[in-house]
């Protein structure tokens, strides 16, 4: 292993990454995961997962951001725990702080009020920071350049099942874009607004949405946001979605009303209504085969193979119906659209 030092003066290992087994061919990409030292034992139990389901196999490099520098015990402990490269940036700090347009007091008053209401993380004021830097800036981390694709992986989750195939290189033999396993319905007390914000973006740029988009997805019949969204704790998508014109141009307009900080916006609904505006139905893909849990959402394949290492009957299409109901309309769409074609 070698030691090079990132523009930071951080570490970054550049050893070799392990040797592809019965697979030549990688894609650009990168696991991302945003993390603070006190999440290192939740990595590290996230890495294991990945790394004897995934990981060990395919030898992804890992990115590391965090809006402080990494300590050595996190540095150490991570490389340690995967034979692939490991890489460790900060967030630069135009990207984790209040833009111009926004009073931090004023942003104060607004976390206030939404403890009051019990608004969830509404009062956590870096939660809103992690929330705005994944809807708007990660991509464009300077560690990130080099990358095409990204899988986001959090603290504390599970991946239940051998994954047999590389879901970077499916995505780009495939023009996928984003992918996702599960989707829910998003707390409503966190954006009473960003519907009617994307509402008036959309009226504003009906030119650059294209018509085959997935708008029908989280739309309710009476035009209000139904609430679904991809839950972003995992995901995997394309870099260069996000840091396309399109893509960039609906976060600015969001950013500029302050509403991830007055309210608290989700980097989830914000990455969905995006992907439901500019994306379509081949570009979104779930994930079905891979078994996932973040917390107390499990998704697990209704088919078992791959030494899935948990039970269908209890994953999220399966819960109560709200649970499930996500899982419903995207099903139910597909085969709308489906049907569609076929009369055409
Ligand atoms: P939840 O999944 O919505 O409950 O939120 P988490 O607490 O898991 O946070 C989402 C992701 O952002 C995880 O990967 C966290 O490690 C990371 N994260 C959250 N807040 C911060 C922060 O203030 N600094 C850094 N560096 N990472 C954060
Ligand atoms: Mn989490």
């Amino acid at each position: 292993a070698r030691f090079t030092h990132n523009v930071h003066g951080q570490p970054i290992y550049a050893g070799e990454a392990a040797p592809a087994r019965g697979h030549q061919k990688r894609a650009k990409a990168a696991i991302v995961v945003l993390a603070r030292d006190s999440d290192c034992d939740g990595v590290l139990r996230s890495m294991e997962h990945m790394e004897a389901r995934f990981n060990a196999k395919f030898g992804y490099p890992y990115v590391f951001l965090n809006n402080e520098p990494f300590g050595t015990d996190f540095v150490n402990r991570t490389l340690a725990a995967t034979a692939a490269r490991t890489l460790y940036g900060i967030i630069p700090p135009e990207h984790w702080g209040y833009p111009s347009y926004v009073d931090p007091t004023a942003a104060a008053n607004a976390r206030r009020e939404m403890r009051r209401r019990g608004v969830l993380y509404g009062d956590r004021e870096s939660y809103h920071h992690m929330c705005r830097y994944y809807s708007g800036f990660f991509h464009f981390h300077p560690l990130l350049r080099e990358f095409d694709f990204y899988w986001r992986m959090e603290p504390d989750v599970h991946y239940y099942c051998d994954l047999d195939y590389d879901p970077f290189l499916y995505m780009q033999e495939n023009s996928v874009k984003y992918g996702f396993v599960i989707t829910i319905e998003e707390l409503p007390a966190t954006i009473p607004s960003l519907w009617a914000t994307t509402q008036e973006f959309i009226d504003g740029h009906s030119s650059s949405i294209p018509a085959a988009n997935l708008l029908d997805f989280v739309r309710a019949p009476n035009g209000d946001y139904n609430l679904c969204h991809f839950w972003s704790n995992f995901e995997l998508g394309d870099l260069n979605f996000f840091r396309s014109k399109a893509y960039m141009s609906y976060f600015d307009y969001l950013d500029r009303t302050g509403g991830f900080f007055f309210e608290r916006w989700g980097d989830a609904p914000v990455h969905s209504l995006a992907a439901a505006m500019f994306l379509n139905s081949t570009e979104v893909h779930f994930f079905q085969d891979i078994g996932y849990r973040h917390n107390s959402y499990k998704h697990c394949p209704a088919v078992q193979r791959n030494n899935c290492a948990c039970d269908a009957l209890e994953a999220v299409a399966f819960h109560s119906p709200s649970f499930g109901v996500c899982h419903a309309r995207w099903e139910a769409f597909l085969a709308a659209q489906e049907a569609a074609q076929e009369r055409a």
